[in-house]
């Protein structure tokens, strides 16, 4: 019996070690294929993605040639459309579709993502005709002027209308240049025009609209429109004497990012336009663009207890929001 024990005592230990054996040959074979499918995947993907940036490089060089020998060569026109007219279609494309959700109510896959519930349901016409009357106003009067100082200092200082795109590498150094130096003058440009006497003179108009929508973004007194929406954002490039081409994107980008972050509605796949938002609902919060001067000036520490935040905080929201933010209004005049 005692033998009997022995053996069989063997016999399962033999049988874990092989079992032991098995698993790690099983896990081998699991990682290993593993590997060789991720190192596989890894490089088709690379070489994807090299050969759509080669096949797309080349087709924006083509385009801008195009484009460069269509106008022969004059550079005024070449300025006028890619800072002026491309950036303008983009704003009002954009808030076109975001001013149908506003007056219809519909389509609800984008009006379901309202952030301060019950309000701008619908848009009140009246409010909305001013608003767009004062943004046409401030793009034709206020912007396109602008652009004539603007053009003479690329043209002095930059390499504007060269036949040779920029890389794109080079554009997203020039997009982080230009993103850190809008969020620079902006929110100290914007704190500025919170001073009790030019908020009542200057900024007060833009802030009639305590739930904003998209238009809003330019909705404002003409000086303001100067110094805190057209030159935060037309500085980055002369610094950079940026190329017409990465000026389009970038003033199409800041016009479609400021109408978003007014537009009222968390919208899945886009950015969070919560802490915008958040400074219509309360005027003393969320002065910047990205937040980060907020959080070095503690300018946003209200906005970090609520729910608001809470939701600007997830970069993917695909669920509707349920609950309306509990705070109410207050001036800060
Ligand atoms: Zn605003
Ligand atoms: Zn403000």
């Amino acid at each position: 019996m005692k033998r009997d024990s022995g053996y069989s005592t063997m016999a399962a230990q033999q049988k874990q070690e092989e079992k032991l054996w098995d698993a790690v040959k099983t896990s081998a074979m699991v990682l290993g294929t593993g590997l060789l499918i991720f190192t596989a995947f890894m490089n088709s993907a690379s070489w994807c993605v090299q050969k759509i940036w080669e096949t797309s490089g080349n087709f924006w060089q083509t385009a801008w040639l195009t484009l460069y020998n269509l106008f022969e060569g004059r550079e005024w026109s070449l300025f006028l459309f890619g800072a002026a007219l491309v950036p303008s279609l983009a704003f009002w494309c954009f808030n076109g579709i975001l001013m149908v959700a506003d007056v219809t109510g519909k389509p609800t896959f984008i009006t379901r993502y309202r952030i301060q519930l019950g309000k701008n349901d619908p848009v009140d016409i009246k409010k909305l005709r001013q608003a767009i009357y004062t943004a046409l106003f401030n793009q034709f009067f206020v912007s396109f002027p602008m652009l004539v100082p603007m053009f003479y200092v690329m043209k002095w200082w930059g390499n504007t209308f060269s036949k040779e795109l920029p890389t794109f590498q080079w554009f997203l150094v020039e997009l982080s240049i230009f993103t850190i130096t809008e969020e620079i003058l902006f929110y100290y440009s914007h704190r500025l025009v919170h001073l009790p006497l030019l908020y009542k003179h200057i900024h007060k108009k833009h802030h009639e609209w305590t739930a904003p929508i998209g238009v809003v973004s330019i909705y404002a007194h003409p000086l303001e429109h100067i110094l805190s929406n057209t030159l935060p954002v037309m500085t980055g490039p002369m610094l950079m004497g940026s190329h017409i081409v990465s000026v389009a994107a970038w003033f199409s980008l800041a016009l479609v990012t400021t109408s978003i972050s007014h537009c009222g509605y968390h919208l899945p796949l886009l950015p969070s336009p919560e802490f915008h938002d958040f400074h219509h609902l309360k005027f003393n919060q969320c002065y910047g663009v990205l937040g980060v001067l907020d959080y070095l000036h503690g300018t946003d520490t209200v906005f970090r207890q609520t729910k608001a935040y809470e939701r600007h905080r997830v970069l993917l929201s695909l669920t509707p929001l349920s609950e309306s933010i509990p705070e109410t209004p207050k001036r800060a005049e």
